[in-house]
């Protein structure tokens, strides 16, 4: 089957997510007045262009440095992005003991390894973009003269690329009548029952008739009044700003200005997640994003099984404020320069997944929830994780708080009894289980393994983000070596003899 990546794709992978999002049952979803993100793997066959979630993954919240020391049994990470990619590679994992055990599988044998079957593709999907530099972009231009005025609406995430447009005209009053009216007339045809909408376009239409601008009006006074209804109206139609990130640039990079309006980010550093009081040592989504995108999205302890990295092919982002040219610089561009002479080892690549985006908006988003604005509450981002993967899970998915399992004693916490299935403990013991069935790691085996050791057993894997870190992502953050000391295999009776 002909396969197109596009719009339509888009809306097809969003809607599909959302859908499975929808079924979950309700336990960790968000309540009233908050919002939280939601992020996918799916999975699509190229004979028949079917589509099926395989990994769900929703949260924005991550633990700071103080939370380090806890034997693996945390998610320290819980940005929705970050949990689904974790979900993913359970998914991954059974897929292996599947194909091991030969029950029915996306894998196959390849020599001592495995693969995905031929014919398989795996996409991305986000409801915002992820936080970071992707996150960084003018939220509007104006350009005040005449006969030329731009007016962009993508602080108003529900308006569509329409009523993006450059509106070059020959009258002053046209430009008028189209800047005021044009774009929102046209929304509200499309969504009759948007209040919003519909208070935008009185407002607006009431500051023009106020302002008394008519065909007879001069270019400068045009030009001033123009700019007096704005401020009136809505600062925002003539403030030139960016959307900011609070993730923080890390230190060895360049650093904010944090000066007014589009002054206050650096683009194109590297930054660690936003968060406020403890600092996390965690990177943004967007550089993790691209950190999947050489290294593939399987991590380190699959690499031990696998044949060859697993690349996303598309990565498609949900109706939210969205800048194409800041996706394509976070994921790729920025890091063009230093990729040049890097080698990485056989089967690594640098993957440039398909960057789309989709107006299918996800009800729990922080810009549909605010959208709804209700009675001025304070809306708040949902302190839960939800953790999905279509084969640990089925219908019973996991929640998180505070990176442990949510509602978990005091006494449990420090215990894998408190732990999800996606904390590195867990993610370890699947890996040994299916490790101590294969005879080439039987030597492996018979010394006691740190965490950390078990990682260095992916020596590709390992070469690779070697070379990365040292030559392009050189102030990636460095966490501390202790938190990879806790032991994994004592507990299967291999000691050392
Ligand atoms: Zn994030």
């Amino acid at each position: 089957m002909d396969i197109s990546w596009d719009k339509k794709f888009a809306d097809r992978v969003a809607q599909a997510c959302i859908s499975k999002f929808n079924s979950l049952r309700k336990t960790g979803k968000p309540k009233d007045k908050e919002w939280t993100l939601l992020a996918c793997v799916v999975k699509q066959m190229q004979e028949t262009g079917d589509l099926e979630v395989v990994a769900l993954g929703t949260g924005s919240k991550c633990l700071g440095e103080k939370h380090m020391n806890d034997e693996g049994l945390l998610v320290h990470d819980s940005h929705a992005e970050v949990v689904a990619r974790r979900a993913f590679v359970l998914y991954l994992l059974d897929q292996v003991e599947n194909t091991a055990k030969g029950k029915p599988s996306i894998m196959e044998v390849a020599g001592d390894k495995f693969r995905i079957i031929h014919g398989i593709s795996f996409h991305f999907y986000s409801s915002h973009t992820p936080c970071g530099d992707a996150s960084i972009f003018p939220k509007q231009d104006w350009i005040e003269s005449v006969g030329k005025a731009i007016i962009s609406t993508a602080q108003q995430p529900s308006f569509n690329d329409d009523t993006l447009r450059c509106l070059n005209e020959s009258s002053d009053s046209d430009v008028w009548n189209k800047l005021v009216t044009e774009p929102v007339r046209k929304k509200v045809k499309t969504e009759e029952n948007d209040s919003e909408v519909y208070d935008e376009v009185n407002k607006l239409k009431d500051a023009k008739n106020e302002s008394g601008i008519n065909e007879s009006s001069n270019t400068n006074s045009l030009q001033k009044k123009a700019h007096e209804v704005n401020v009136n109206v809505e600062s925002r139609h003539i403030y030139v700003d960016i959307y900011r990130t609070g993730a923080k640039c890390v230190a060895g990079e360049r650093a904010d200005p944090k000066l007014s309006g589009s002054n206050y980010h650096v683009t194109g550093v590297l930054r660690t997640k936003p968060g406020r009081g403890d600092p996390t040592l965690s990177m943004s989504c967007s550089d993790k994003l691209f950190k999947w995108s050489v290294l593939g999205v399987q991590g380190s302890l699959l690499m031990l099984f696998l044949e060859a990295p697993l690349y996303i092919q598309t990565i498609t982002i949900g109706q939210c404020p969205y800048s194409h040219e800041a996706m394509q610089r976070a994921l790729f561009e920025r890091f063009r320069e230093k990729l040049q002479n890097v080698q990485f080892p056989t089967k690594y690549q640098i993957s440039t997944p398909v960057l789309l985006h989709s107006d299918i908006h996800f009800d729990f988003s922080q810009c549909s929830v605010d959208g709804i604005g209700r009675e001025g509450s304070k809306m708040m981002p949902s302190p839960a994780s939800i953790i999905w993967s279509s084969s640990t899970h089925g219908n019973k998915h996991e929640v998180a708080t505070n990176g442990h399992k949510q509602g978990a004693t005091t006494k449990s916490l420090s215990t894998p009894k408190g732990s999800v299935s996606i904390c590195r403990r867990s993610i370890a013991d699947r890996v040994l289980g299916i490790m101590m069935d294969r005879e080439y790691f039987q030597e492996i085996l018979s010394h006691n393994l740190t965490y950390g050791d078990l990682k260095l057993q992916s020596q590709n894997y390992y070469n690779a983000w070697e070379r990365l870190k040292t030559k392009v992502l050189c102030n990636w953050s460095v966490k501390p070596k202790y938190i990879n000391l806790f032991t994994v295999n004592s507990s299967i009776g291999k000691l050392p003899g």
